[in-house]
């Protein structure tokens, strides 16, 4: 058994419906782990004496926490995250969709979920929730890359059949028996969960959204991720591909791609209609801040986090950062343009509860509480010089954690734990 000792923050609650109470925060707390799980959480002056025979690990004024859990990436961008300009469609023709040819290569693609999960690992992200390509080794190689470090992770092949460049279409039979097959292989495996994956509606034909949601059916068990009124033009594009359809949200809604388990990237721009049956159907809207700015799309609506589940998200290669501490800075502040002030109790959750509520993880990830997998990150409050002097006259967890969320990167996170061990010291 390990007991890690240092400030502990947990939630019993969500601070969006309860408030910042939701949050349990101890000054001098313990977290003890065994097997892989939490095993008990609370005030180390009680669980020393418990587990006399825990191996300890003192943090002194470190927070230990539940690891990040990162709700809408897409890991073959890693490559190409931060180039420079251009909307949504410029970009996907200019940098994404090139880059994506590459996965093609087993060997590439391998190399490349490697270094991603390197690259979040060590900024304290534990889980992703992540699009592939669509070849179907670029699944093989993420959920390899995730199995050997013993990550719990959700991804799937990305799905394509128009307007996406030649070797990067597949088609409605294909997407269906593609994904099927790695569903088979690799779902439940491990920690490891398949999501089914149209990308977007332009560049899926009605018959392969109809052949998603048909897959979908048969396996209601499974995610379902797909991207929602990002941007203005995306949406004028969507209205001229499905003149039938009432709004974005029915191009989907119409093949069956709208329930509980179904998570929507971005979902800025909803209609009245749109969001009331997202509210009614139960499903997960991912807040992608960083790439809502980055790429000019929009500001999110915080307030919907009121009435369903809601993640957060780099949306790498898109988002600016791999790192969840500058996403919370960009959700403050994305939410501060609309008016509406995020408590850092909200900011912290978000990052992890609420993405894994997103995810329907909860009850596995997310959290410090007994039973749950012991996916953890160790947080130092003084990181830098400029946050270390922020800090100096704060008087609760909040002023001392919030100069870490709005400045902190990599040198904040002191130790990250993954399935119960020590990944980086
Ligand atoms: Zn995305």
């Amino acid at each position: 058994m390990d007991l890690l000792i240092g400030q502990v923050i947990r939630f019993d609650g969500d601070p969006f419906r309860d408030g910042p109470g939701a949050a349990r925060h101890h000054g001098h707390g313990a977290v003890a782990v065994e097997g892989g799980r939490i095993v008990d959480v609370g005030e180390a002056a009680l669980l020393r004496p418990r587990y006399p025979q825990a191996r300890v690990h003192d943090h002194g004024q470190r927070l230990i926490s539940a690891g990040f859990i990162d709700a809408h990436v897409h890991y073959p961008q890693t490559a190409i995250i931060a180039s420079w300009g251009k909307r949504l469609i410029d970009w996907l023709n200019s940098y994404t969709f090139p880059e994506e040819m590459r996965f093609s290569d087993p060997a590439y693609a391998m190399e490349i979920a490697n270094r991603y999960l390197d690259l979040v690992l060590a900024r304290g992200t534990t889980t992703v929730c992540t699009y592939a390509t669509i070849h179907p080794t670029s699944v093989d190689a993420i959920f390899t890359a995730a199995r050997a470090r013993g990550m719990r992770l959700f991804a799937g092949k990305t799905c394509m059949d128009r307007n996406a460049p030649e070797g990067l279409r597949d088609t409605a039979r294909s997407a269906y028996d593609d994904s099927k097959a790695l569903l088979r292989k690799w779902h439940g495996v491990d920690r490891l969960s398949y999501v089914i994956t149209p990308r977007f509606s332009p560049t899926s034909t009605p018959e392969q959204l109809a052949a998603l949601g048909a897959l979908w059916r048969e396996y209601p068990d499974c995610l379902m991720q797909t991207h929602l009124s990002e941007q203005t033009d995306e949406i004028a594009w969507v209205r001229d591909l499905f003149p039938q359809a009432r709004d974005y949200l029915d191009t989907y809604e119409a093949q069956g791609l709208l329930g509980e388990g179904a998570l929507y990237g971005h979902a800025i721009h909803l209609t009245e209609r749109e969001r009331a049956r997202l509210i009614e159907a139960g499903a997960s809207l991912v807040h992608c801040p960083t790439s809502n700015t980055f790429i000019g799309s929009g500001l999110f609506d915080m307030t919907l986090a009121q009435h369903l589940r809601v993640g957060l998200a780099t949306d790498t290669g898109g988002g600016s950062n791999f790192s969840m501490l500058p996403t919370m800075a960009a959700a403050y502040e994305v939410a501060q343009l609309r008016g509406q002030s995020l408590h850092p109790a909200q900011l912290w959750w978000l990052a992890t509860q609420g993405s894994a509520r997103a995810l329907h993880a909860e009850d596995r990830i997310g959290n410090l509480a007994p039973g749950m997998e012991a996916d953890l990150v160790v947080i130092d409050l003084a990181s830098t010089p400029a946050i270390e002097q922020a800090t100096r006259r704060a008087t609760d967890l909040w002023q001392q954690l919030f100069p870490t969320i709005m400045m902190g990167d990599d040198r904040a996170v002191a130790e990250v734990w993954v399935g119960g061990k020590p990944l980086v010291h």
